[in-house]
């Protein structure tokens, strides 16, 4: 069977493991923890990156940092992950969905602006498969009407937008580095991008359980106590130390990666020309990072057919996001602004082909053959 996803290991991750697990420090904010928020802020040019146990995490923080209150409004499509929503819901937010773009399935930013109201906060763009929303519209209205913006770019790291990395353009942005994601930090992990000053400090204080401890560590005062809400948000030194190993190998899994993601889209071109299918769209003023590999098909009925047909030949295929405005918790906490022209309708035609790392040519060249038997017997 060919898996769908299978967690990236380059080999000198056991290294700088087994070195941490001999070290003096394992607990967060170590010296791997640093080295890789050193990378991070060192490729990205950014102001600070705070390690976290996860993405949905990193998010937490931020809904904390924006100060988010019961009944405020927060903005978002509604073709998502569950942790996009869950973060602003935990802190009282109602959560309005707007409907994607057909294109990219990013959030339409033409459609925003109806959305708001005098109760939005924040507008939260999900860069889907690594592929940027347009960010110059998003941050032009968040101006406008004095918005934050909280990127959701769980899986946009190594994309750019016009030229710069994706998740330094709103005022927070958070990473995954969960086993499906392009790298990770040992399973499980995420990185909080802080872009606006106003916010690095209370971050500190927020990740170290409301307490100045970070302060303390750097001799700017003489105790550390509780000044603030927070939580534990750090990861363990074994994953920063995992983490670090993948990050110095990071050229090396995107250039498999994009391999792989051409020779879907190079193999399976033909079946676009003959309008069987649809394959994903990047703008121009976009460099995707090779996260995602999708077709879309007719409808639902030819989805589930095909699926059946890749698992027969031994491929493991899924879908997602079942829309969250569609889901039971979604309409507790949510409202749909507007019509759902794409979301629902384009969310049930799409299928992922499987991507990873350590994926042999043998297997993706299985993937394409199959997927064109499929289609030259519909
Ligand atoms: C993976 C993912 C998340 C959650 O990441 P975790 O690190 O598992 O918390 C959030 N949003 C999107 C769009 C994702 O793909």
């Amino acid at each position: 069977m060919i898996p769908f996803n299978h967690p990236p290991y380059t080999g000198n991750e056991d290294h700088f493991v087994l070195d941490a697990m001999r070290g003096s420090k394992l607990c967060g904010d170590g010296p791997y923890a640093l080295k890789c928020q050193k990378w991070f802020e060192d490729q990205l040019g950014c102001l600070k990156t705070l390690l976290t146990p996860s993405c949905t995490h990193a998010l937490e923080m931020a809904a904390i940092l924006i100060d988010i209150q019961p009944g405020d409004e927060v903005i978002m499509p509604s073709y998502t992950f569950v942790s996009t929503a869950n973060p602003f819901v935990l802190r009282g937010a109602k959560v309005i969905f707007v409907d994607i773009r057909p294109d990219t399935m990013n959030i339409d930013e033409t459609l925003i602006e109806a959305a708001i109201t005098d109760k939005t906060k924040a507008i939260v763009p999900v860069h889907y498969a690594g592929v940027s929303c347009d960010m110059d519209t998003i941050m032009r209205i968040a101006d406008k009407y004095k918005l934050f913006v909280v990127e959701d770019a769980a899986q946009a790291f190594y994309s750019y937008y016009k030229n710069e990395p994706v998740g330094t353009r709103g005022h927070l942005a958070a990473f995954s580095f969960h086993e499906t994601k392009n790298v990770t930090s040992g399973g499980e992990g995420g990185l909080l991008i802080i872009n606006d000053k106003r916010f690095v400090q209370r971050a500190e204080i927020i990740r170290e359980k409301g307490t100045n401890r970070s302060q303390f560590f750097r001799g700017m005062v003489d105790k550390y106590t509780w000044v603030d809400v927070g939580s534990s948000y750090l990861p363990s030194e074994i994953q920063a130390a995992y983490l670090y190993g993948q990050l110095l190998n990071a050229e090396k899994i995107q250039a498999k990666r994009q391999e792989i993601w051409h020779s879907y889209y190079n193999g399976l071109s033909n079946l676009v020309q003959r309008g069987l299918i649809e394959l994903p769209t990047v703008p121009e003023d976009s460099t995707h990072n090779a996260h995602m590999f999708y077709l879309k098909v007719d409808d639902i009925e030819h989805r589930t057919l095909f699926l059946n047909h890749l698992k027969v030949a031994g491929i493991l295929a899924v879908f997602h996001y079942v829309p969250l405005h569609s889901a039971s918790a979604g309409k507790q906490f949510g409202k749909f602004s507007g019509v759902d022209k794409f979301t629902t309708k384009e969310s049930s035609r799409l299928v992922r082909l499987p991507l990873y790392y350590s994926m042999s040519l043998k297997d993706y060249e299985s993937v394409i053959k199959a997927t064109i038997e499929f289609f030259n017997q519909v």
